[in-house]
């Protein structure tokens, strides 16, 4: 069985910055990489908001160099999925792919959170190509276009007041008669002149030759007034909520009532001696690579102070 000082779950944005912050401290640490290496970037094209690239960086590239520069300090990385744990107490133990064991003194769980898609082939086909589960990251590749977000929660109101600014018109798709949003959103929402709102309404399929050019939707299905229609679109953005990856880390870990893990204040530690949460299955709010990486950072100041206590 491999025991490791530190092992980091997750190959995003906050499991590679942690691995950086670990490996310049000398901890030799490990990356278990996870179902989708590189993190919820990869499914995106261009990175614009991320600091240091004037001209923008394509989200493989910059998942590419981050691996490269935790390499290059002595990181491990392992394309392994954890499939079960125990951290009862220190060592800890990790089942990789239901067969191997590892043991760690500190573990750093950077597993992400994925978007809920509405399950259509036609999402996976245009996806990069018009479809998105991130208005900040893409919604600037729509300026003056007309683009559709699905959901009536906090998150589509939010992502559909972002792209008001932004683009030329915006439809949100709610298949129920009213918003879920808290009401200062649905506020902004239903005052926006650029947002239109398509209440009973859910979308069957999008087309395009080139990317998307339009959704198909039905109105008010199973009523007397049903109506498939489509409609021209640019973009399709999904808001219909995230998945925190944090199944595998219970019952160990607190988790709030969506799965997200609780960390204590504003720290990166779980409340088990050595054990940390960073990036977005510990943020339900921001679920930014930016941020994302300076959580794993965080975490790997914190890992570094608790390891160094139990070698004296
Ligand atoms: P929510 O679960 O609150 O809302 C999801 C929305 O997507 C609902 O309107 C739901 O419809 C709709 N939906 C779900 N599945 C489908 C589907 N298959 N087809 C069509 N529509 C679907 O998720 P959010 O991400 O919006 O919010 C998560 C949490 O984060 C909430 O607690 C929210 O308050 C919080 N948050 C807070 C923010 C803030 O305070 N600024 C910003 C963003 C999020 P239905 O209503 O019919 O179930």
């Amino acid at each position: 069985m491999q025991h490791h000082k530190l092992i980091i779950v997750g190959s995003g944005p906050a499991g590679y910055t942690a691995a950086i912050y670990a490996g310049r401290a000398n901890l030799n640490p490990v990356i278990i990489e996870g179902i989708q290496p590189g993190g919820q970037l990869t499914t995106t094209t261009e990175v614009e908001n991320f600091p240091g690239f004037a001209e923008g960086i394509d989200a493989n590239e910059l998942m590419d160099q981050m691996r490269q520069q935790c390499e290059r300090f002595g990181t491990t990385i392992m394309s392994n999925i954890v499939t079960r744990c125990d951290l009862s107490k220190a060592p800890y133990h990790l089942w990789l792919d239901d067969e191997n064991e590892m043991t760690c003194d500190s573990l750093i769980i950077a597993t992400g959170a994925t978007a809920k898609y509405l399950g259509l082939d036609d999402e996976k086909k245009y996806m990069g190509q018009g479809v998105s589960a991130c208005a900040t990251c893409d919604g600037f590749f729509y300026r003056k276009k007309v683009v559709a977000v699905v959901g009536g929660g906090d998150t589509a109101c939010e992502e559909a007041t972002y792209l008001a600014g932004l683009a030329k018109k915006v439809y949100l798709i709610v298949r129920k008669d009213k918003l879920r949003a808290s009401k200062i959103m649905q506020e902004r929402v239903l005052t926006n002149p650029n947002i239109e709102v398509l209440f009973l309404t859910n979308t069957l399929g999008l087309f395009g030759e080139n990317g998307v050019e339009g959704a198909h939707l039905i109105y008010n299905k199973g009523g007397e007034d049903e109506r498939e229609y489509d409609l021209a679109i640019d973009g399709f953005f999904l808001a219909i909520g995230h998945k925190p990856n944090s199944e595998v880390f219970l019952p160990w870990v607190k988790i709030d009532e969506t799965g997200y893990i609780m960390t204590e204040g504003n720290s990166p530690r779980t409340g088990i001696p050595g054990v940390y949460a960073a990036g977005d299955v510990a943020d339900p709010h921001y679920r930014q690579a930016v941020v994302a990486a300076g959580s794993g950072a965080k975490a790997a100041i914190e890992a570094e102070k608790y390891l160094a206590t139990l070698q004296k």
